[in-house]
């Protein structure tokens, strides 16, 4: 077969963790947790087995899922939605991206992207034909240049994707950056596409600040969620992409094609997990905790820290430790010489940018994150 996508490999995130297996690393890359997820969903699964909820759900989602979603946007954050016209059940964050993607890119329309920028907006965007206009953000603080996304905006500029609170960067949007993106956003006629998977993994007391909350982004965005992160369990991949009306009835002509509808049984144990009340609530400060407790473990072993205000990330600049190696050279020789994986930043840029900067995940037990501490402890 003559490739379609001669430039596309293997994701960073399957290489470092097959690197990472291969080498008897302790797997701080691919971003999910070594713990497991509440055992009440679990059961929740198998008794909806039980109970003979095997066959399909409703195509854009069990009605009592997208009901208790409502609930949790309205208590959690505010929000009012409309459980049976504005909320779709996916196959986890990235079919509801690619499917938001796909619902409104042609050919030769362009997206602006952010970069640093989760590795699957600028595939899903090249395959409707369509171009990503990258702006890049810079280190330490990733903040959005919004002068210059304006000045990218062109007339074949269809989409935003914007990523809050951002992998890798780990900052998140102030109430000014959903202003300006509204502005741009209203004065160009533009859709935008908010992936707000980290939405409750947000540090020191700062809040999310989803575009469903602005008036003017309420209605032309598309804000996606996976319980993946919430609920420590990225391998259920079931997540949900919330849009007004008229944006969702579009979204769902393409979604009924793509997965038609999503894993009855973890839907049934979802819904039920969703109704027990304020299960959000310590996400914060129990990801915080594991937070401040790998960043002394790499300071002391010879990184800088940038700030980590929100994901399960932290960003390490590896300059005072290997000032002679690129950020995937570094990654490499980290996790076969001493042991511990990470993911280098560069992936998350189309330039490959080397800032001598390496992301460790922290959704890890304290053990796991303790004995990659000892590892690394040894490198200088
Ligand atoms: N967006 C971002 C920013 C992510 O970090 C991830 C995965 N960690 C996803 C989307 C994909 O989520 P899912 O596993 O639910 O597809
Ligand atoms: N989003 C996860 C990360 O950033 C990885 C998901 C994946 O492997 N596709 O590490």
């Amino acid at each position: 077969i003559q490739s379609k996508f001669p430039d596309l490999g293997l994701t960073i995130f399957s290489r470092m963790s097959a690197l990472a297996a291969e080498t008897g690393a302790i797997n701080l890359s691919q971003g999910f947790p070594d713990f497991a997820c509440d055992a009440s969903l679990l059961e929740g699964v198998t008794a909806a087995m039980r109970e003979g909820h095997n066959q399909y759900a409703p195509m854009p989602g069990l009605p009592a899922l997208r009901q208790a979603i409502a609930a949790k946007m309205a208590a959690a954050g505010g929000l009012e939605v409309d459980a049976d016209h504005e909320i779709t059940v996916c196959a986890g964050a990235t079919q509801a991206l690619y499917t938001a993607i796909a619902t409104v890119l042609r050919s030769g329309d362009e997206a602006i992207i952010l970069e640093p920028a989760y590795d699957s907006y600028a595939p899903a965007i090249v395959a409707q034909g369509a171009v990503p206009v990258r702006i890049s953000l810079a280190a330490p603080d990733f903040a959005v240049d919004w002068a210059a996304v304006a000045a990218a905006v062109s007339g074949r500029t269809r989409l935003i994707i914007v990523n809050n609170p951002n992998n890798p960067a780990t900052s998140v949007f102030s109430q000014a950056d959903l202003a300006a993106l509204a502005e741009i956003a209203e004065r160009h006629d533009l859709l935008v596409l908010s992936d707000e998977v980290y939405e409750h993994l947000v540090f020191d007391g700062r809040r999310h600040a989803s575009v469903l909350s602005h008036p003017q982004l309420r209605t032309r965005s598309f804000a996606v969620y996976s319980f993946g992160k919430t609920f420590h369990a990225t391998g259920w991949k079931v997540g949900y992409c919330v849009a007004a009306p008229a944006l969702t009835a579009e979204f769902r002509k393409l979604h009924q094609y793509l997965v038609f509808s999503v894993s009855t049984p973890m839907q049934h144990a979802l819904a039920a997990h969703l109704r027990q009340a304020g299960h959000w609530q310590g996400l914060a400060a129990f990801y915080q905790a594991k937070r401040d407790r790998l960043a002394m473990g790499l300071r002391a072993a010879g990184f800088e820290l940038l700030p980590s205000a929100a994901t399960y990330f932290q960003l390490a600049d590896y300059s005072r430790i290997r000032p002679d190696l690129g950020e995937l050279a570094f990654a490499e020789w980290l996790t076969r010489e001493h042991g511990v994986a990470s993911i280098p930043v560069s992936a998350f840029y189309a330039d490959g940018r080397n800032n001598k900067l390496v992301r460790f995940c922290f959704a890890k037990k304290a053990e796991t994150l303790d004995a990659a501490i000892e590892r690394l402890g040894r490198l200088t």
